[in-house]
């Protein structure tokens, strides 16, 4: 069974004319129900974030100013929504969501949050849309409960996962592996355990080779028992911020590439979404749900 994270709490309201395409968390649980992908018995509504979980990763101070909506204006500008409670609140949901799909995973071989994948958290401070690290958080909740003794993070995020590279820079039982536009946000990158830069404009073939042949290599000489999947969808041609010129049909191949990868390897495998931009919400939305029907084909 396919369990996906959702709450109607995934989707903030923003203020009129913002750019983040928040209407993808209602969009996406309905058209995987629409079309069949996903049932009522797939989701599930995420709990909370526990404080003493938070702070396996994040800092007491960082997150006493999040749950009491004490940010500077500096850091509010950072993260780049408007921060009330209900924001923080969404954030809690979402981290525990991946979470608690990292345990559904361990199960079922495989598990997805209709959100997350918020790799620009750092331990004290957040930026890029995101304030707590998902799955910096859950690898950590897995480490501290002997849950899983080697975590690979596979970033395929336009962007680079800047937050989780500098979160585990010194925890050698967590590898970080991100490929990312170069020449793309976070300008001021962090150092990952690989981090492969790409040049602006890659198209399909080369981007499909280099991770070909980079998952294997990595995964074979870091032996992971848990495997995190960060599956942004600004890669695509159509992105407004992703600067690479991949293909819808690119971009499932990658999911299949790195799910059955997990699947043939037996290495329970965490899916956070991560970000898409492109013009047309319709074309966020496909790719994302791309996803969801990989996971639905390679594993069950
Ligand atoms: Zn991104």
């Amino acid at each position: 069974m396919l369990k996906i994270a959702w709450s109607p709490v995934y989707k903030y309201e923003l203020p009129e004319g913002h750019r983040f395409p928040m209407v993808k968390y209602e969009l996406i649980p309905e058209q995987l129900q629409y079309e069949g992908t996903a049932g009522t018995d797939n989701f599930f509504h995420p709990d909370p974030l526990p404080e003493q979980v938070a702070l396996l990763t994040h800092t007491k101070e960082y997150w006493d100013k999040l749950t009491h909506v004490r940010l500077s204006e500096k850091e509010i500008r950072a993260i780049g929504f408007p921060i009330n409670e209900k924001f923080v609140h969404r954030g809690r949901h979402i981290a525990n969501g991946t979470l608690q799909c990292a345990l559904y995973a361990q199960t079922y071989g495989c598990a997805m949050n209709i959100a997350g994948g918020t790799h620009h958290a750092f331990a004290d401070h957040g930026e890029g849309y995101c304030c707590f690290n998902d799955q910096a958080v859950a690898a950590n909740y897995l480490l501290n409960n002997h849950l899983a003794k080697k975590i690979l993070i596979v970033d395929l995020d336009v962007h680079q996962g800047n937050g989780t590279a500098s979160i585990f820079r010194n925890e050698p039982r967590v590898f970080t592996f991100s490929m990312h536009g170069e020449r793309n946000y976070p300008l001021r990158k962090e150092q990952s355990s690989l981090d492969i830069g790409l040049p602006d404009g890659m198209t399909d073939a080369p981007y499909l080779d280099i991770l070909h042949d980079t998952l294997p290599r990595v995964a074979d000489a870091f032996q992971p028992d848990f495997i995190f999947y960060l599956s942004g969808v600004d890669i695509l041609a159509t992105d407004q911020l992703g600067r690479l010129q991949i293909s819808r049909e690119a971009c499932r191949e990658r999911d299949r590439f790195v799910l059955s990868f997990c699947k043939q390897h037996r290495i329970p495998v965490a899916v956070s979404m991560g970000g898409g931009y492109s013009r047309r919400i319709a074309d966020i939305v496909e790719a994302h749900a791309n996803t969801f029907r990989m996971a639905q084909e390679v594993f069950f």
